[in-house]
């Protein structure tokens, strides 16, 4: 995966080592890792048009770009997200995601992600968000970055005025891992996002040295509520190849969560999961209060696992 940081990540990491373990490789992930696979959650094989991903009767996800402006050493996309030239999507690419959902109209929600929506080409940007918007049969369009933590000078006033121009309610996750990543500049971000008339929520994940303590969720919680953004997900790491250093104790992650549920507001506490092998479901982890096995659980096609 390239090693490629905006001005703004790099003073970041400067001044940061919880963000800096996040962007700066480390020889551990060259070493074989203990569980993992490339594409843990099976993208590809459920890829019936380019860069769409389909797992979900009611919604799809559509890779507009395998550019980044993160390049987090525990991307889940880490197979793709160096890909430059066979992530890059061109207009013939969305013309046929929108042939594959006008026919299906049971598909009303579409996931644009990547690498980072926003850091496609403003063209390919707007055409995307445009002609997805004009399907009738899409109900709610969602947005998938880190460039308002990344390079927030990314969210151009062009970009913007196309997301006013979303007919549909406009949702943006962004994912965030420490309070550390809430600059002056990143909070500005987040209010340009807002007054375009987008609902923010986040993404968080488990990584060890970086946010697996108590203090630093908790901050990291709080703060994003009082920005406008509602913490909507924390993830365990996928098991990807080359990440196993990152990966927390499942234990220490329960206990962590238990203890913020019983502090942080309702609003402030996202839900606590792990993205099944094989992508079959997001899966919520039972906290301290209820008495069940700690390690063994059924995905939503009623697949058991134990917790890797
Ligand atoms: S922002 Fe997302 S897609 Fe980009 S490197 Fe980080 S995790 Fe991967």
């Amino acid at each position: 995966m390239l090693e490629k940081r905006s001005a703004h990540t790099q003073n970041l990491v400067e001044i940061s080592e919880a963000v800096s373990r996040q962007f700066v490789p480390c020889e551990r992930e060259y070493i074989s890792s203990r569980v993992g696979t490339a594409d843990p959650l099976l993208e590809e094989q459920c890829e019936p048009v380019r860069g769409l991903v389909h797992k979900y009767h009611n919604r799809v996800l559509c890779l507009l770009t395998a550019q980044c402006a993160s390049y987090c050493r525990f991307c889940t996309r880490r197979r793709m997200v160096s890909d430059i030239e066979k992530g890059r999507m061109a207009h013939e690419d969305i013309d046929r995601w929108v042939e594959y959902l006008a026919e299906r109209p049971e598909v009303t929600e579409v996931i644009l992600s990547g690498g980072d929506p926003f850091v496609a080409p403003i063209e390919l940007f707007t055409y995307a968000l445009k002609t997805l918007s004009e399907l009738p049969s899409i109900k709610v369009i969602r947005v998938g970055t880190r460039v308002v933590v990344s390079a927030p000078e990314l969210l151009t006033e062009d970009k913007l005025d196309i997301l006013r121009g979303v007919r549909q309610p406009l949702y943006i996750g962004i994912n965030f891992e420490h309070p550390d990543e809430l600059t002056e500049a990143t909070i500005e971000a987040v209010g340009k996002l807002r007054k375009a008339g987008a609902i923010l929520y986040s993404q968080t994940v488990f990584l060890k040295n970086v946010n697996d303590d108590y203090d630093t969720l908790y901050a990291l919680f709080t703060r994003l509520v009082e920005i406008g953004v509602r913490p909507y997900y924390i993830y365990r790491c996928d098991p990807v190849a080359g990440i196993d250093h990152f990966r927390v104790d499942f234990k220490k992650e329960r206990a962590i969560m238990t203890r913020l549920r019983r502090n942080l507001s309702g609003l402030a506490y996202p839900t606590y999961v792990i993205d099944t092998p094989f992508g079959n479901g997001k899966v919520p982890v039972p906290l301290g209060f209820w008495d069940v096995d700690d390690f063994k659980y059924r995905d939503f096609q009623g697949e058991e696992h134990e917790v890797i």
